[in-house]
């Protein structure tokens, strides 16, 4: 099967519920579009995946991944060009990272055309919901689930595959305070932090709650045996400019997650002839950078928050404040270069932008 020949069958919302949507008020996660898309994994396979009004799932109390957690995900999104045209930005990492997922979770691949034509068919059929202001995008929320009905512990034969959609607003992009971790752990080798398994996010919400009661945004995590090596913020990768550098972890070990905007980052800094190293960085040397002013800017990234400059780093009682995020030459190229490429305000020569 080609991605255009998969067979998705549609079925239509009698009313849509899109004046419920205000193009000048979005608020993330609040509102999703009037379809979904719903495909049943059972017998060892794929069966016809189905376009349907957003709906509740009926769902028995002994369903699988209430229980136990097989349940991982994907963030993507589709943003619409100054000509009205929407595409969708590199979807098909996307559809590789999640098999990288579903394998590590004990979960069936999902086929490349149903991933790919899934995504195009349903924001096609909801194209009226991507927005059009600055900012903005639909965000395109794939996921799985093990579905059998059975609280024994064994890994589960029936799962769902479904795709949901949901307007988003401008990210709000005041630099974040950041509390660097060193007693909780998010991954450690052999584990799951280079999946976007449920879990991940289920085990970061007690931490975050804590740092937030103190006053910080985004916990820098660190490795679990020294505290020493840094490895994401809350759920971004983490990039630092040391001298006329960009640093950024390696993914050697499992520990972090391949983002997207990562390795859209690394390609973009490559090109403008900027040196990135993949590498360990501990804690030590970030500290020893900024006492020597070598610590010039550092962001995360994500496809939710796209660039998000950090304003300051907290490490025990030692506080590294950035300059003013206004002077940072490479972060606000990074910002704009990546918002022109996603917007089809310039030319894409990565073949990042798949048409709707
Ligand atoms: C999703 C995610 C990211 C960012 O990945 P993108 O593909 O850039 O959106 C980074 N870290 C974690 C832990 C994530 O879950």
């Amino acid at each position: 099967m080609s991605v255009s020949t998969i067979d998705i069958k549609v079925k239509k919302v009698e009313k849509s519920r899109i004046n419920q949507l205000d193009p000048n008020n979005i608020q993330f996660g609040k509102l999703y579009s009037d379809h979904m898309l719903v495909a049943d994994y059972e017998d060892g396979e794929w069966k016809q995946a189905e376009i349907v009004p957003f709906e509740n799932l009926n769902l028995s109390p002994a369903t699988t991944f209430m229980h136990y957690g097989q349940a991982i995900f994907e963030g993507v999104k589709a943003y619409r060009s100054p000509n009205g045209e929407i595409s969708v930005f590199r979807p098909h990492d996307n559809w590789k990272r999640m098999n990288r997922s579903a394998e590590r979770m004990a979960m069936p691949d999902v086929p490349e055309e149903l991933f790919m034509e899934g995504i195009r068919k349903l924001v096609e059929i909801d194209s009226n919901w991507v927005p059009e202001q600055d900012g903005t995008a639909l965000y395109i929320r794939p996921f799985m689930i093990a579905v059998d009905e059975f609280i024994g512990v064994r890994p589960a034969e029936k799962f769902k595959f479904i795709i949901i959609t949901s307007p988003a607003g401008p990210y709000y992009s005041k630099p974040v305070s950041i509390y660097v971790q060193d007693q909780y752990v998010r991954a450690f080798p052999g584990g799951i932090g280079f999946t976007k398994a449920a879990g991940n996010y289920g085990m970061s919400m007690y931490p975050t709650m804590k740092i937030r009661q103190m006053g910080f945004d985004q916990i820098l995590w660190t490795d679990g045996f020294e505290h020493k090596y840094v490895q994401e913020i809350g759920t971004m990768n983490v990039f630092f400019i040391i001298g006329d550098k960009a640093v950024t972890p390696d993914l050697n070990q499992d520990l972090i997650l391949e983002g997207v905007t990562r390795d859209s980052v690394i390609t973009l800094l490559r090109e403008k002839g900027i040196t990135v190293e993949e590498r360990p960085i501990s804690i030590d040397e970030i500290e020893a950078a900024y006492k020597a002013g070598e610590l010039k800017e550092a962001f995360g990234t994500g496809t939710a928050a796209s660039i998000a400059p950090i304003a300051k780093l907290t490490y025990h009682d030692d506080q590294m404040a950035l300059p003013p995020v206004e002077q940072w030459e490479v972060t606000n190229w990074l910002m704009k270069t990546l918002a022109d490429i996603r917007y089809g305000r310039s030319t894409d020569t990565h073949g990042w932008r798949f048409k709707v």
